[in-house]
């Protein structure tokens, strides 16, 4: 007796050899039948045994190829019609909620065939097969087929062709499958000597030059990271200060001699994903100090295209490979842009004529206590999607904030958070966010009901969403944002405690807010207390000059002019400091603030460590690259998070030559043990057990770990984001899970 079946297999089984496998598999237990794509994902039709079609159904899930992700099978009884043999049918189109994997590193077989004299892809750059290779970046529409990627315009040769066509080969429907005779190629700009344009590249690179390199999701600006003439080069013609630039070293011996790792770091730097690390940095590690300035963790990853297994294999020693761009702007990724932008920066540029699709810029992680955390979300990771904990009423949008920009679209349980676009500010980035929407509207045929944003009425992201039509809006309050992705990921919907610490946000009464304990859910939530009020004076510009919060919050203490620390009063003219302190006294100019960022940056300019800043968050973060961990002592916030006593000890330590990484320690203790006290008090208030860690601040290791560690201690369970930033970047996916339990 034959038993037929109609199956459907959704979730991410399109361009990961998913068809393939279930051809093998139905062969194997001599089903008859087909498999094709649609636009859900996999439909199988498969005839035989009851005991051969059970098997088939049991195995489907566990079995399946390593980058497949299957989130349901779902098979229903159809009458037998008699079948001779499986094959696999063409795709059949239409909209699609199918999912698009993310780009993945080069597998150990492709691997093997780039470094084989004897492989007809010996040294090709873009080899790759269903196991890995480009994905996300190439995609243009869905179904996943060649024709909707950026590899339509490469006519495959016989032999490709024979492999994609081949149901048993590793290249079956590779859709970027390619070789040297008929696929993409890599070009240098410059006339260098050597057997291919990768390794002219890297002869130039071994010579001290700075070469533009065209990778996965865009350009890279590359030089020797030992070399601190090429590296102080580079630094000066990004126009990037400070920031520290990210290393690629060719495997995991080779990271081991520039940071400290440990087993989660490792998996990290080998996974598939291939984000860059951030682990401490070895006294030892070769690497020109202008690299990291003021770093006491390096940015490490692996090589995760051919491409760049080449280069590092040929120049023998680890690179700097940062974003290819100048200062904050987006990273290029068009041939011509990358020209006109990379072209006075970079002596060469590596070319190849792959185009990319979505910029995509690499992920950052970083283990703390060993909780993973990541900074930034975007290749290897996009656009995998997240769950919600509830269904959305309506698909939704939502746009996020405004510093390293994402935004989320939603449907049913599904949250797809797009990738990083950088800080929503000017004509560029918001050209790169409305398109990034309009793509994955189409990817995953979402047609947005509900669109939600920030408070912020001046955010390029709160603009975006009003000039949506026909949507019913949802704002949503940022730190509440914060606290509802931190509770979504983790699959929590009852009430919980959160300290979201952050820049600023707009808060419900027109403040700005940023150091903040709250009580809420995913619908709505209460601030129960937050740091003591501040005022910014000069707005903005406070954000940029720490120094201004160092005055404003002796102001707020009681001691403008009284006692300032000599080396920042002499690093500041004295008519600029009483003009800030009039600011702070009277208010003009100077909106009030709780934020928690500002607070570090006062100390930090107090310590003497920096009075001015050039990127977001860097008084913070040198501020906790020189505490000294061996050093005692704490200070102490009044009741109810008044951080004044806490500024004017650091002043006084300050005074009395207190080296600034005990300070810095003190500090970090101070602020840790007062926001676990606040977040137990609101606990015990609440009758609650879980708390929420988030908000950019938090991605201070000191900090986290000793406030975890306090909160733990009293038997509270800590939520720490980990599939998504702390920061802004995790903003969109809070605001949707907001929307769609406000429903
Ligand atoms: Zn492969
Ligand atoms: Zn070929
Ligand atoms: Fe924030």
């Amino acid at each position: 007796m034959a038993r037929r079946v109609h199956v459907r297999v959704e979730g991410v089984v399109q361009g990961v050899g998913f068809r393939p496998f279930v051809h093998r598999l139905a062969e194997e237990l001599g089903l008859g039948g087909t498999v094709r794509n649609d636009a859900r994902g996999v439909e199988i039709e498969a005839e035989g045994t009851d005991a051969a079609v059970r098997a088939l159904l049991a195995r489907l899930a566990p079995d399946a190829p390593p980058l497949a992700r299957v989130e349901s099978v779902a098979a229903v009884d159809v009458p037998a019609v008699g079948a001779a043999g499986f094959t696999i049918e063409a795709s059949r189109g239409g909209a699609a909620a199918a999912l698009v994997s993310a780009d993945v590193a080069t597998c150990a077989d492709c691997l093997r065939e780039l470094l084989d004299p004897a492989d007809r892809r010996f040294r090709y750059p873009f080899v790759n097969c269903t196991n890995c290779g480009p994905r996300f970046t190439i995609v243009r529409g869905v179904p996943y087929d060649r024709p909707l990627t950026t590899m339509a315009g490469f006519a495959m040769c016989d032999a490709c062709r024979a492999e994609y066509d081949d149901p048993r080969d590793r290249r079956f429907h590779a859709q970027p499958n390619a070789c040297p005779d008929c696929g993409p190629r890599a070009t240098l700009s410059v006339d260098a000597p050597g057997r291919d344009a990768v390794e002219a590249a890297a002869g130039l690179l071994r010579a001290g030059a700075i070469v533009a390199v065209k990778g996965v999701g865009g350009y890279h600006l590359a030089c020797r990271a030992a070399d601190a003439e090429a590296v102080g080069r580079l630094r000066a013609r990004k126009h990037r200060e400070d920031k520290p630039f990210a290393l690629m070293a060719a495997g995991v011996t080779a990271a081991r001699a520039l940071v400290a790792l440990g087993p989660a770091e490792e998996a990290e730097l080998v996974s598939p994903a291939r984000p860059i690390v951030l682990a401490p940095r070895l006294a030892q590690a070769r690497v020109a100090p202008a690299a990291a300035p003021g770093a006491r963790e390096l940015g490490v990853m692996l090589p995760y295209s051919p491409l760049h297994h080449l280069l590092l294999a040929d120049t023998g020693e680890p690179l700097v490979l940062t974003s290819g761009n100048v200062s904050d702007e987006p990273i290029a990724y068009r041939d011509d842009d990358a020209a006109a932008r990379l072209g006075p920066i970079a002596d060469a540029i590596l070319h190849h004529d792959r185009p990319i699709h979505t910029r995509t810029d690499d992920s950052v992680v970083r283990i703390v206590g060993g909780r993973r955390t990541i900074l930034r979300r975007s290749r290897g990771a996009v656009p995998g999607a997240l769950a919600l904990p509830l269904d959305c009423p309506a698909p939704v949008l939502a746009c996020g904030a405004e510093l390293k920009s994402t935004f989320c679209l939603a449907k049913g349980r599904r949250a797809w958070v797009g990738h990083h676009i950088g800080d929503l500010r000017n004509a560029e980035t918001l050209g790169a966010f409305r398109e990034g929407v309009a793509h994955f509207e189409r990817l995953f045929d979402i047609v947005p009901a509900v669109v939600a944003h920030d408070l912020h009425p001046d955010y390029l992201s709160t603009a975006y969403a009003l000039e949506r039509e026909g949507v019913a809006l949802a704002g949503v309050q940022h730190h509440h944002a914060h606290l509802a992705a931190c509770l979504a990921e983790h699959g929590v919907t009852e009430r919980a405690v959160g300290a979201i610490y952050d820049g600023t946000g707009l808060g419900t009464d027109g403040t700005a807010w940023g150091g903040e304990i709250l009580v809420g859910d995913l619908r709505g939530f209460e601030r129960v207390a937050h740091l003591s009020p501040v005022r910014l004076p000069g707005g903005d510009r406070a954000a940029q000059q720490p120094w201004r919060m160092a005055c404003a919050w002796l102001v707020a203490a009681g001691a403008g002019g009284d006692g300032v620390p000599e080396a920042l009063r002499a690093a500041v003219p004295e008519d600029r400091w009483d003009a800030v302190a009039r600011l702070a006294e009277r208010g003009f100019a100077a909106p009030v603030t709780t934020s928690a960022g500002r607070l570090f940056d006062a100390v930090a300019a107090l310590c003497g460590l920096r009075t001015e800043v050039t990127y977001e968050g860097q008084a913070a973060i040198e501020l906790e690259a020189v505490a000294d961990p061996d050093a005692g002592g704490a200070y102490e916030l009044g009741a109810g998070l008044d951080a004044r006593p806490l500024v004017l000890a650091v002043r006084d330590d300050v005074r009395a030559r207190v080296p600034a990484g005990t300070i810095a320690m003190r500090f970090h203790r101070a602020l840790a043990a007062a926001t676990a006290g606040a977040c137990a008090a609101a606990a015990a208030a609440a009758g609650l057990d879980v708390v929420v860690l988030s908000g950019g601040v938090f991605q201070n290791r000191l900090l986290l770990a000793d406030t975890a560690g306090r909160l733990e201690a009293l038997g509270l369970r800590v939520l720490v984001p980990a599939a998504l930033p702390a920061n802004d970047g995790g903003i969109a996916y809070g605001q949707a899970a907001v929307a769609a339990a406000r429903g």
